[in-house]
């Protein structure tokens, strides 16, 4: 690699132990915390994390508290975070942990590396910051910075550049102070050597940097391409019997598992080309699913939401229904409707719906 690792070591943990942000997690050295607040920065920001954090640890200060819970109030708690699967991961992996380690979060990567939903990213986070293991962890951020440093030019997205940056990783990371290690080169990513105009004049790595040397720290880390999103058009049933409004449980895996939701038909983009046809569908759904409809289907305007690789365009219909909930139907007051915590591409449905009734 060709780096003084100890000069390049020591560099950085000074910088990060008089630059690092006080965080809460930063304050404990419980590895339940620890790896809770791993799970919940992945995919979301520092600044919204915290609060969720915070209310988490109110709610289940150790680990026998969040195995004991619900799943569904698990949930609720982590309703705005989205990837509702890591919530998901982390209450059956936590229910592990207490039944087969008795509540000892395990320290050997193996142990903890087969736990649902623990990767090696979060195994080498979790276990360097609360067991002191020296394991590399390469997260985005730290995937930048080191393709910046060693000036790796093949892309990160593919084998070669990957295994460049793991390697890096794994030669620089010291026998002592791992923790602070990955988590100081995360904070340089976060606060210097950030995704567009990284400050290589306050770096304390920028003596080592072959992209600040070479100028090539704009256009580093190479990334080939990126997964097509797929637009997919969802028609959504807004059904109301007496003042509540009719819900659905998504299919138990996959998108949004076992949430609940309007009713909705999906398709491919331009299966429903008409007013008719759209309305057509949806009676089709309706009868299928044992709703006996009153009156006319009402449109309710258009919205859309966009997953990491999937786009929901939406067409949001009310209308009024007779007798009681079919089976496998749930339901919920029209004025508790907007209160539910449910994730952001669901809410938008119900506000769209509940709009159409006032
Ligand atoms: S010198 Fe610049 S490009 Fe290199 S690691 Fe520091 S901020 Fe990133």
């Amino acid at each position: 690699m060709g780096l003084p690792v100890a000069s390049v070591q020591q560099a950085l943990l000074e910088w990060y132990r008089k630059n690092r942000r006080d965080l809460p997690w930063r304050r404990t050295d419980d590895p339940y915390r620890i790896w809770l607040s791993e799970v919940m920065l992945q995919q979301t920001r520092v600044d919204t994390a915290i609060s969720y954090y915070e209310r988490f640890i109110e709610r289940f200060p150790t680990l026998h508290d969040l195995a004991a819970a619900d799943l569904d109030e698990v949930l609720a708690l982590w309703a705005g975070l989205g990837y509702y699967n890591r919530a998901r991961n982390l209450h059956a992996a936590v229910r592990e942990v207490a039944a087969a380690y008795s509540g000892r979060v395990p320290a050997e990567p193996e142990a903890f590396g087969a736990l649902p939903g623990v990767g090696p990213y979060t195994t080498a986070a979790v276990l360097s910051i609360a067991y002191g293991k020296p394991l590399p962890a390469v997260d985005g951020n730290v995937q930048r910075v080191l393709a910046r440093l060693c000036g790796v030019s093949e892309p990160v997205d593919r084998a070669s550049g990957r295994r460049a940056v793991q390697d890096a990783a794994a030669a620089l990371v010291p026998d002592d102070a791992p923790g602070d290690w990955n988590q100081a080169l995360m904070e340089l990513g976060a606060l210097v050597c950030r995704p567009a105009s990284p400050n290589c004049s306050a770096c304390p790595l920028r003596a080592w940097c072959r992209a600040a040397e070479d100028g090539t720290a704009d256009v580093l880390p190479v990334v080939q391409g990126r997964t097509a999103v797929r637009p997919v058009e969802r028609l959504v049933a807004g059904i109301v019997a007496d003042n509540a409004l009719l819900f659905v449980q998504r299919p138990s895996e996959g998108l949004l598992a076992g949430m609940w939701e309007l009713p909705a038909l999906e398709a491919a983009p331009g299966t429903w080309p008409s007013p008719l046809a759209r309305e057509r569908a949806l009676r089709g759904l309706l009868h299928e699913l044992g709703v006996r409809v009153q009156g006319t289907l009402r449109f309710c305007g258009r919205t859309e939401h966009r997953f990491s690789h999937v786009e929901w365009r939406m067409w949001v219909y009310r209308c009024d229904a007779q007798g009681p909930p079919p089976a496998g139907l749930r339901a919920v007051a029209l004025d508790r409707v907007l209160a539910l915590p449910t994730a952001t591409g669901i809410k938008k449905t119900l506000r769209l719906a509940v709009q159409q009734m006032g």
